[in-house]
């Protein structure tokens, strides 16, 4: 069987088709994940800018406020005042009070460092975080100051300073309407690191651009490995001490839009990595056993299609028909079973793809191919007569039953029969018929003998033409000398179901009266139910007139000596067989001679005929009479009884009697009978009858002796 190589096949095909299935799934499911992952470290982009935008908000609403309150405090009239003064006189007692507030802030808020007084001329009022250096134009050293004399409002940013780089808040200091000084306060900007971790839980660290250097710094104490991932612009993940962490950057700028500080935070992701693995670890294994489970299910349904489909292409290729599949447009083999290969001598991959042009051919219309075969394309099955050619001058007559089917592109499957033998037998069965239309009378009739077919002989027979005779009863044909018996014993044999054969008189349509042979066989439906009669007939006359002759007496018509003799020796073999019993009687004319030769021949002559149709309206039917010769006549009458030939002897002696054979005034006879005996034979018993009618003769005539 083919099944296993082509299974394997399938199967393999199928496996390599889940397994590409399996690997498209978890690369999706793969590139959908870590979308998922890189998606939310922008998110957390996105959240560490604005944790920063937020802590410098908070910072600067906070810082601002308090130097707000310290302005409207008493002593800081004073401090106004020395603003707009040449001589600081309040200086030194004004230090100490800012002071006292500098600490309450710094001990409140970390990272809080500097707080500073600068007139509107850009030079240092108080420095509370150093007291040493007072009145130094600040101004020239930070532009910030500049700017925020020339335009006068509250400010937060960024800026490097004599103390490093810090977070500043500033306001303006009025005296009345006129501008006086800057309040600043400076917060260092480590202040972020602590306010992100806590609120990101990220491990966060702060870089610092140096004045001269283009390079960043960091107070953290770092591994120099790391150090140089965090400063590196490519490297998005970093592993590090056995964990995974997304990096996020954010630049800080300074009030000139100089980028002067770098926050990078890194999102521990080890867990989120772990999980992941083991998800896609999970989704791999489940896909596989999955694959597995689903390779044995379809291991199993294969098996079961694949024998069908075996056993299909089995059947097909066991059928004497030749069975193919044709593509609609080319015309081209698709399918051909093992009968058709094997009539073409081809193999099958031989014919695969050949035009089917080559072998088939619509019959007696060769020119046109097979186009005319394959025109249809309806899906009702159509019959069509073909030649499959084999060689130059050998091909098979078939007839092909063609289908289309309107799929894959449209094709037909043509299931061809060799009819070869088939048309031989049409061609004799047509010779056959014309011979018995031409010279058989054959008839046909349903059961009730009412006639539904006659062929031409039978016409010829009857001299009735087709239509006289169809719808009519067959006893439209019957001769009123052929007698009841005859038809009882026919319709006993046929209404049995037996065939029935035997010689009867017809009445012709000119009233001629025929002898014919009939033989009758009862004709059935093609499911085997009786439907009528068929009747075959043969005109016997001639014969039965040239039987007449042979049996009978030429004067008397009745059975000569030799139809007797026939008869006897049935009857014996009759008793032999069956219980038949029978008795015969012997008579002869008394002084037969002497009338003869009175009245001479001729008169004789009608005396032997008038006694023999006299003594034929005596006897039964059944008795054989026959002429034994000259003025002797022989009788056998099936019986066992004496008495019953007594009978018959005493009827003929009455009629003779009773008849006038004028010119002879009366006639007489004399008999010998007998019953045949078991050990007779036909000699013995003709011997003992004969004796009798001798004894009868001496006995006086006109009697009769039983043979002893
Ligand atoms: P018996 O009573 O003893 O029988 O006397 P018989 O005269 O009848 O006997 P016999 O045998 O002597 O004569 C038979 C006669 O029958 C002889 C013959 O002329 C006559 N006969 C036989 N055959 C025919 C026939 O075919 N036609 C005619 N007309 N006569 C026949
Ligand atoms: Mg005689
Ligand atoms: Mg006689």
């Amino acid at each position: 069987m083919r099944t296993k190589p082509i299974k394997n096949n399938i199967m393999l095909v199928t496996a390599v088709i889940f397994v590409l299935l399996i690997l498209f799934f978890n690369i999706n499911l793969y590139q959908v994940k870590s979308n998922e992952i890189k998606r939310s470290a922008l998110h957390n982009q996105e959240n560490l800018h604005n944790v920063v935008k937020m802590i410098e908000h908070n910072t600067a609403t906070i810082i601002s406020s308090r130097l707000e309150t310290i302005t409207k405090l008493d002593f800081f009239d004073k401090i106004r005042e020395d603003l707009t003064n040449t001589t600081k006189i309040h200086k030194q007692s004004n230090f100490e009070k800012l002071n006292v507030h500098f600490k309450h802030i710094k001990e409140q808020t970390k990272h809080f460092s500097t707080l500073h007084i600068v007139d509107k001329d850009g030079y240092t009022y108080l420095r509370i975080h150093d007291h040493s250096l007072h009145d130094n134009t600040i101004s020239s050293q930070r532009s910030s100051l500049v700017t925020s004399l020339r335009e006068p409002k509250p400010r937060s940013f960024y800026e490097e300073g004599l103390y490093g780089i810090c977070f500043r808040v500033s306001i303006p200091l009025y005296k009345g309407d006129t501008l006086v000084g800057i309040l600043e306060a400076g917060i260092r900007p480590e202040i972020l690191l602590t306010e992100i971790d806590s609120l990101v839980r990220n491990k966060s660290y702060l870089f610092k651009k140096e004045k001269a250097s283009t390079g960043f710094y960091t107070d953290a104490v770092l591994d120099v490995g790391l150090r140089t991932l965090l400063l590196d612009p490519k490297a998005k993940k970093i592993n590090f001490a056995e964990r995974t962490y997304i990096k996020h950057e954010l630049p800080l700028y300074d009030h000139s839009n100089k980028l002067i500080l770098k926050v990078i935070s890194l999102e521990d992701i080890t867990a989120t990595e772990e999980s992941f693995e083991t998800f896609m670890l999970t989704s791999v294994l489940a896909s596989i056993v999955m694959m597995l489970l689903l390779l044995i299910l379809l291991e199993k349904i294969f098996a079961k299609i694949l024998i069908r489909i075996d056993e299909l292409l089995y059947i097909l290729n066991k059928t004497d028909d030749y069975i193919l599949a044709i593509d609609a447009s080319t015309k081209k083999i698709k399918f051909a079973n093992a009968a058709l290969y094997n009539a073409l001598g081809s193999s099958k991959k031989k014919l695969k793809n050949k035009n089917i042009e080559e072998f088939l051919r619509a019959r007696n219309d060769y020119d046109s191919g097979c186009s005319k075969l394959f025109k249809d394309k309806n899906e009702k099955t159509l019959s069509k007569k073909a030649c499959l050619i084999l060689g130059e001058d050998q091909n098979i007559p078939l007839e092909v039953r063609i289908n289309y089917i309107n799929k894959d592109g449209g094709y037909y499957i043509a299931i061809c029969r060799d009819i070869s033998e088939y048309l031989q037998q049409e061609l004799e069965r047509k010779v056959n018929e014309k011979m018995i239309n031409k010279y058989i009378p054959l008839s046909q009739t349903d059961l009730g003998g009412s006639i539904t077919y006659v062929n031409e002989a039978f016409c010829k027979l009857t001299g009735y033409s087709k239509e006289e005779l169809i719808g009519e009863n067959h006893r439209m044909l019957r001769s009123p000398k052929t007698p009841q018996k005859f038809y009882r014993e026919l319709w006993g044999n046929i209404t049995k179901n037996k065939s029935f054969s035997g010689e009867l008189r017809i009445r012709t349509k000119e009233k001629e009266e025929i002898w014919v042979r009939v033989v009758i066989e009862p004709r059935y439906d093609i499911n085997g139910k009786k439907i009528g009669y068929v009747s075959t007939r043969e005109d016997v006359t001639d014969k039965q007139e040239l039987r007449f002759i042979s049996e009978r007496d030429q004067l008397t018509k009745i059975y000569n000596r030799r139809s007797f003799e026939s008869k006897l020796s049935q009857a014996f073999e009759r008793t032999k067989k069956e219980h038949y019993h029978f008795g015969v009687i012997m008579f002869d004319i008394d002084y037969f001679k002497k009338v003869n030769d009175t009245y001479g021949h001729q008169v004789g002559d009608e005396i032997l005929k008038s006694i023999t149709k006299h003594i034929k309206e005596v006897i039964r039917d059944d008795d054989f009479f026959a002429r034994w010769g000259g003025e002797e006549f022989m009788l056998i009458v099936k019986t066992s009884k004496l008495d019953e030939l007594k009978l018959i002897v005493s009827k003929i002696q009455e009629r003779i009697k009773n008849t006038d054979f004028s010119p002879v005034p009366s006639v007489t006879l004399s008999f010998g009978l007998g019953i045949a005996k078991e050990e007779d034979t036909k000699e013995s018993l003709l011997k003992r009858i004969d004796n009798a009618l001798y004894e009868a003769k001496e006995n006086g005539r006109n009697r009769y002796e039983i043979a002893l």
